[in-house]
């Protein structure tokens, strides 16, 4: 069924949500939490809540507007059950002015809260991804040898299900797709096992048994590749016709982070999931964080290329990958530009503006 134009799309719900910290920016309820009837479900007891009304007669409702202004993430507001009620029944009370302050305070305090505890503990929690369905918000707990325990806060895309199809299909998982990626690390690796979860203290704790960490190589030494163009051709300027070493680092970057997954026939598998992430959150804050987890699968978990050696990764220098930045504000072309800031083999600390192909805005 399509979606009331005025209404917020999944994704604005979403965004809300997270930089809300799943809190009513009201009362600062938590506004999910494991749920009763199953261990492998949670509940959401909070709204994303029009600052002005969706239709005419709703609470702060502007007659001369549009559709797209209604449903903009900036029209809205995360609250819990209780508060979006309130706030919809008495617009005296809640002015769009008094909803806007509300909104920026609790975004700012979630924002000095967030760097004060990662200050405080050394670390903090951001994404992990594991498998090609799940990925949550969470931290590493614990590293013993090759078992690593990470700590589950909210999941951006799947859920428990998604985990448990991974668990139960783990043996017939393309060996591709069995992996752990984590941001605060900005490393990942193989899993050797099937995920096993449990739930304690109400958190759930993801068990991970992984494998060596894939082997990279000096960036001095990367082989030759065909040099292309600022326009993705061959070039006939007369310079040489391929680029090795550090050189064609960037290159190398650019076109296996734009090469979609699905993009190659006889390889399914093979290929980013940019365009898709870019589809769910573009001009969002997540998404940098998001291929940030991209540019760690590439870096860390060997690829089935038949072109290349067994256990080699298609980004084989890179070690770590300390942040990624979307530099153009808003991303309407194909073309975006990033900055990557990278830990190379035989290099170190490196950083490189790199435009990479993430589609186009679809319109809605
Ligand atoms: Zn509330």
């Amino acid at each position: 069924m399509a979606r009331d134009p005025s209404d917020f799309s999944e994704t604005t719900k979403r965004a809300l949500a997270f930089r809300a910290n799943h809190q009513c920016s009201i009362c600062r309820i938590p506004t999910s939490g494991p749920s009763d009837v199953s261990p492998r479900k949670y509940v959401n007891l909070g709204e994303a809540a029009h600052i002005h009304g969706a239709r005419p007669g709703s609470a702060r409702y502007i007659e001369e507007t549009t559709p797209e202004a209604r449903s903009d993430i900036e029209n809205g507001i995360w609250l819990c059950r209780t508060h979006a009620k309130y706030v919809d029944n008495d617009p005296v009370a809640y002015p769009a002015g008094a909803l806007r302050k509300i909104k920026a305070d609790h975004e700012e305090g979630i924002k000095r809260e967030q760097v004060g505890r990662a200050k405080e503990a050394g670390l903090s929690s951001d994404f992990i991804a594991v498998g090609p369905n799940t990925v949550f918000s969470g931290e590493v707990i614990g590293v013993s040898g090759q078992d690593w325990r990470v700590r589950v806060d909210h999941f951006l895309i799947g859920d428990l299900n998604t985990l448990g199809a991974l668990s139960e299909a783990f043996d017939r998982t393309d060996p591709y797709d069995r992996f752990v990626l984590i941001n605060a690390q900005g490393d990942g690796r193989e899993l050797e096992a099937a995920p096993v979860w449990e739930k304690t203290d109400s958190q759930y704790v993801v068990s991970l048994r992984v494998k060596q960490g894939a082997p990279r190589m000096n960036a001095h030494q990367l082989p030759a590749d065909l040099r292309l163009t600022e326009d993705h051709d061959l070039p006939n300027d007369g310079g040489s016709p391929t680029i090795s070493g550090l050189a064609s680092l960037p290159q190398k970057i650019k076109t296996t982070l734009s090469l979609q997954r699905g993009e190659l026939f006889r390889h399914p598998s093979f290929g980013s999931r940019i365009a898709e992430y870019a589809d769910l959150f573009r001009d969002t804050p997540l998404l940098p964080r998001l291929i940030r987890l991209e540019v760690i699968r590439m870096a860390s978990i060997p690829c089935p290329d038949p072109l290349n050696p067994p256990g080699i990764t298609p980004l084989r220098s890179v070690l770590r990958v300390y942040r990624v930045e979307q530099l153009a504000a808003r991303a309407k072309e194909p073309w975006v530009p990033f900055r990557f800031h990278l830990d190379v083999a035989g290099v170190g600390e490196w950083t490189c503006d790199i435009s990479i192909h993430i589609g186009r805005c679809r319109e809605a």
